[in-house]
């Protein structure tokens, strides 16, 4: 199994390789500022006692304070988080948002839990991490398998620990606590954005065909904003299974389906397929937006998509990078692509510490003029140095972490 801080830091020597930083600051990227784990013990509802693993790394706040999301996943483990949290320091330094990098986690599978259950872990995380968390400290987000309903638990749980009635410590909550217009579509989105500003850069038909892995939060929303768009999505997938349908899958209909039947197995006109063949399916656009290392030395010289659109968080390995850079299919990299999530989640920080709400169309409209300048940039940086898109992104996001960092 490949270990993804592993992976992370393999990307930043393939771009110090190509632009000479000075060799303390990689050293120091490297290593997270800090790395807390807590044990969590949750009273069941069987009357027996559990006890959970959570994490939350600190990458670098050179830039501003701690930001990432918390994952719940049964595979989650320390290197997953750390690896999540240097791409939130790169990330919010594309975005150039006044954040640095964190992200958080705890080892569980949480269909096997129920809210109660749930709940009080959630509310236990906070607990144990309380001390390290804050406005201008660490402000955590929703990720994989968190929802704004356990964002607004946890920062419940917040206020009461430690008095603060900002509600700017967690983001991605939902509107009635505080939460922003926009945040819940702000991944998917931003990614379109991304898209469409560089669709014509790479030559790409003004309707596409789009395949994506992942139809949760970020991957739904994606699929809504392609169709809306007038673009084609031909299959998508969930952990169970994926499904194909060439003349196009109705997304507002698949949501539905999905919703009453807890899977997208078995749609209306759909043909079932696995994963790997939806990773490797002739397609205008691949959109991964599930788990890490989907895309690896073992399947990439396979990929037919003319382009990728990394919405998940290390989709493909950096092995898998150098072949689809020598194959000429342009990746846009995690931390350009999914941005927008936490861009809208650095304006809920803003409003909610300036005791504001902005409307839907303002948040939108910022979103979007951030997107198309940096991506714009990073396209520039990669035709000027000959180079792909996620060296050019790391060149952009480091230069700016180095300069904060005083080097
Ligand atoms: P989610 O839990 O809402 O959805 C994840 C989806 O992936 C689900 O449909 C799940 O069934 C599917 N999945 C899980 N394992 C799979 C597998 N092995 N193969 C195929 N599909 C699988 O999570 P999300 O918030 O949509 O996050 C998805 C990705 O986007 C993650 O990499 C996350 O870090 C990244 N991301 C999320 C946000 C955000 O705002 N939520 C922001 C930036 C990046």
């Amino acid at each position: 199994m490949n270990n993804p801080f592993e992976n992370a830091l393999k990307q930043l020597r393939r771009a110090s390789d190509i632009h000479k930083f000075p060799d303390d600051l990689i050293e120091r990227l490297s290593h997270p500022n800090r790395e807390l784990r807590i044990s969590i013990p949750v009273k069941m509802d069987d009357g027996s006692l559990m006890v959970f693993e959570g994490y939350r790394v600190q990458h670098n706040n050179a830039r501003g304070p701690y930001k990432g999301g918390i994952r719940y996943h049964k595979d989650t483990d320390i290197n997953e988080v750390k690896a999540l949290a240097f791409w939130m320091t790169l990330k919010c330094a594309v975005a150039n948002i006044p954040m640095g990098g964190g992200k958080g986690g705890i080892t569980l599978d949480p269909k096997a839990l129920s809210k109660r259950e749930l709940e009080s872990l959630s509310r236990g995380w906070v607990r144990g991490m309380a001390d390290v968390l804050g406005p201008k400290k660490d402000v955590p987000a929703p990720d994989v398998n968190t929802t704004p309903e356990i964002m607004g638990w946890m920062s419940d749980e917040f206020e009461k620990a430690s008095g603060d009635m900002t509600r700017a410590t967690f983001t991605g909550k939902p509107i009635s606590l505080g939460g922003s217009e926009g945040r819940g579509a702000a991944t998917g989105l931003g990614g379109f954005y991304v898209f469409n500003n560089l669709r014509t850069e790479y030559s790409l038909p003004e309707k596409c065909s789009v395949a994506i892995q992942g139809f949760g939060n970020v991957g739904s929303n994606a699929a809504e904003i392609f169709s809306a768009e007038g673009h084609k999505v031909i299959a998508t997938s969930d952990s169970k299974s994926a499904i194909l349908k060439e003349d196009g899958i109705d997304t507002k209909e698949l949501t539905v389906y999905k919703a009453k039947n807890g899977k997208l197995e078995g749609f209306p006109g759909s043909k079932t397929i696995t994963n790997e063949e939806l990773l490797l399916l002739p397609c205008d656009v691949l959109v991964p937006a599930a788990l890490e290392n989907q895309i690896t030395e073992k399947n990439a010289d396979r990929v037919k998509a003319k382009l990728i659109l990394e919405l998940a968080n290390g989709p493909i390995t950096p092995e898998a990078d150098e072949i689809l850079f020598s194959k000429g299919i342009p990746v846009v990299p995690d931390i350009l692509a999914n941005s927008g999530g936490v861009i809208v989640s650095t304006f809920e920080w803003e409003q909610n510490l300036k005791n504001e709400h902005w409307s839907e169309s303002e948040v939108l409209e910022k979103l979007r003029s951030i997107l198309c300048e940096q991506s714009g940039a990073i396209h520039q940086k990669s035709v000027e140095l000959k180079t792909d898109l996620r060296r050019a992104a790391f060149i952009l996001a480091i230069s700016r972490i180095a300069k904060a960092m005083g080097y």
